[in-house]
């Protein structure tokens, strides 16, 4: 035995030389890393090696067919949609170990097929063929007791060319591979009255080859030692039954992993995948416990398992025979609800479920409309859709950073007003709009329409408060934020700041004295001068005095 190898997670491979420096440490500090280094022991043993034995090594590859020209990239198939199944023709050399790819028929196309599939009984049986296109083409399903072979009917069929004993097509034929002879899924495409002009077609369904034994010797994909059965991946992976309960484990405990799961190929769409390996790992669980393994490390191994099956599953001891297909049930459910999470306005009561949520377009039909921003969920929770903290930081910003006014006497008020302002109605209603005051009077909109409230550029104030005749008071530049309704739920509040005290701050300089005013709420409340300008980024007296300088055309 020849020790001094690992089997080390590619992520963690650098990591090794490290723990190795550290572990052969004569002071042995503790370990380096602050998570484990995904290894294992691995043991090379070296022995006489009796060629009966060890005489091929590639005994336990997959069975390529005749190799392509070793220069000569493999092509891309097709890939194959989750869900419907589809049927794929050989583009290319259809002889054994031609080169090519396999190619998709046109959706319509493959869905027909699959319709003649389940109506045509003597398609199905191999008896007889379907027209894939009305002028040319024919399809044949073939068996293993069924190949495509018309050499007793070169007479009667008139052909254009003889149908030769090297026409005939099985479903050995190389181009084929395991997956699709043991789902009975092999196909011929010939021309219409030209049988030998013939090449290899397939039907795949995405995971339907899951849970198929394969007995080639394939090893498993994740442990790479013992054989298994096909993941139903398209690369034609397989997986051994106790890396099946571990990768089924691993993926049902973990919500944010949807791709790359069990031997890295699938993803949370391949579903059929899913049902036919869960109900392989329950299957294989149970034979297992009827007949446990008699090799006493194999029997550690799987007790090891079963040890683990329970505390993460929560069961005391009986193993339910269908405890694999339950809980990747329960989590495809999951995922579902995940996947419609983003349709909904969430409660903010910790713990209440998505049934209980309001969906967004319902609140943007019946609430937005009437100026609502709460809503209760079904169990009565009090919410709120108000903007986030982000977008109100940024508005308030935009609004700040304009407190000079733009003009001091605007069309037919003579007032002075600012180019920038929150429509305060808006605010009430929880919503940020901000309105740019172009010219005119101090009426905004101006003529009262484009917008669904109307105001006064200078005091705020809804115009119904206002009008061409009042004399009306600038309150300061507005600040919004977010507040307590005080009935559990929050709302949108504008506070002002004293234009003139914070210009005189602005262009005070760094050395010259000036206080930097406030943030004022109606109700009293103040935010400090200086807390705000630091969360708006703010800070900077120059660029602030440069913006107020430069003005906002
Ligand atoms: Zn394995
Ligand atoms: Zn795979
Ligand atoms: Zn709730
Ligand atoms: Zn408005
Ligand atoms: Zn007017
Ligand atoms: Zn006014
Ligand atoms: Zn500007």
């Amino acid at each position: 035995v020849i020790a001094g190898f690992y089997q080390v997670h590619k992520d963690h491979a650098p990591l090794m030389q490290e723990l190795e420096r550290c572990l052969t440490d004569p002071r042995s500090p503790s370990s380096p890393f602050t998570e484990p280094l995904r290894r294992r022991v691995v043991l090379l043993i070296e022995v006489e090696r009796p060629n009966f034995m060890f005489g091929g090594v590639d005994r336990f590859r997959k069975r390529r067919p005749l190799e392509a020209p070793k220069t000569a990239p493999a092509e891309e198939n097709d890939s194959v949609p989750p869900g419907e199944a589809v049927f794929q023709w050989w583009w290319g050399d259809p002889q054994p170990g031609g080169r090519g790819h396999w190619k998709n028929y046109h959706p319509h196309v493959s869905a027909r097929l699959e319709e003649l599939l389940a109506k045509d009984e003597q398609f199905r049986s191999c008896a007889k063929s379907v027209p894939i296109d009305e002028v040319r083409y024919e399809l044949q399903r073939i068996s293993r007791d069924c190949p495509f072979d018309l050499l007793d009917r070169n007479i009667e069929g008139k052909f254009r060319a003889p149908f030769l004993p090297e026409s005939v097509m099985t479903v050995d034929h190389a181009l084929f591979d395991d997956p699709s002879r043991l789902t009975n899924n092999c196909f011929v495409q010939f021309q219409r009255g030209n049988p030998s002009r013939r090449r290899p077609a397939r039907r795949i369904r995405r995971g339907e080859a899951a849970g198929l034994e394969l007995h080639t010797g394939e090893p498993c994909a994740i442990c790479f030692s013992d054989s298994g059965v096909l993941t139903g991946c398209e690369k034609g992976h397989v997986v051994c039954s106790g890396c099946l309960w571990f990768a089924l484990r691993a993926m049902v405990g973990d919500s944010g992993q949807q791709e790359k799961v069990i031997c890295g190929c699938l993803t949370s769409q391949d579903t059929t995948a899913f049902a036919a390996l869960a109900l392989r790992a329950d299957s294989s669980m149970q034979e297992m416990l009827t007949k446990p393994p008699t090799n006493p490390e194999s029997l550690k191994e799987f007790e090891m398992e079963l040890a683990n099956v329970r505390s993460q599953f929560q069961l005391s001891h009986d193993i339910p025979g269908d405890i694999f297909r339950r809980k990747v049930k329960d989590w495809l459910e999951m995922l579902r609800q995940k996947s419609l999470e983003h349709l909904y306005h969430a409660c903010s009561h910790p713990g209440c479920e998505m049934g209980n949520w309001l969906l967004r377009a319902d609140f943007d039909a019946e609430y937005r409309p009437k100026g609502k921003c709460q809503w209760a969920c079904k169990l009565g929770h009090k919410n709120s859709v108000l903007p986030s903290q982000a977008d109100i930081n940024e508005m308030n910003r935009n609004i700040l950073l304009h407190p000079e006014c733009y003009t001091d006497r605007c069309g037919h008020d003579s007032m002075a007003l600012r180019r920038f302002m929150l429509c305060a109605q808006c605010v009430g209603e929880g919503l940020l709009t901000f309105a740019v005051h172009e010219s005119g009077c101090k009426q905004w909109p101006g003529g009262g329409g484009g917008h669904r409230h109307v105001f006064c550029f200078h005091c705020g104030q809804p115009w119904a408060q206002c009008g061409h005749q009042v004399q009306c008071q600038d309150p300061g530049v507005q600040q919004v934020r977010r507040a307590d309704d005080g009935r559990g739920g929050e709302l949108l509040e504008i506070g002002f700041v004293d234009a003139k005290q914070y210009i005189a701050w602005v262009s005070g300089g760094e050395t010259q004295f000036a206080a930097c005013p406030p943030t004022l709420f109606p109700n009293g409340a103040q935010v400090i001068g200086a807390t705000r300008q630091g969360i708006l980024r703010m800070e900077d007296k120059e660029e602030l005095k440069k913006g107020i300088g430069e003005g906002t055309r």
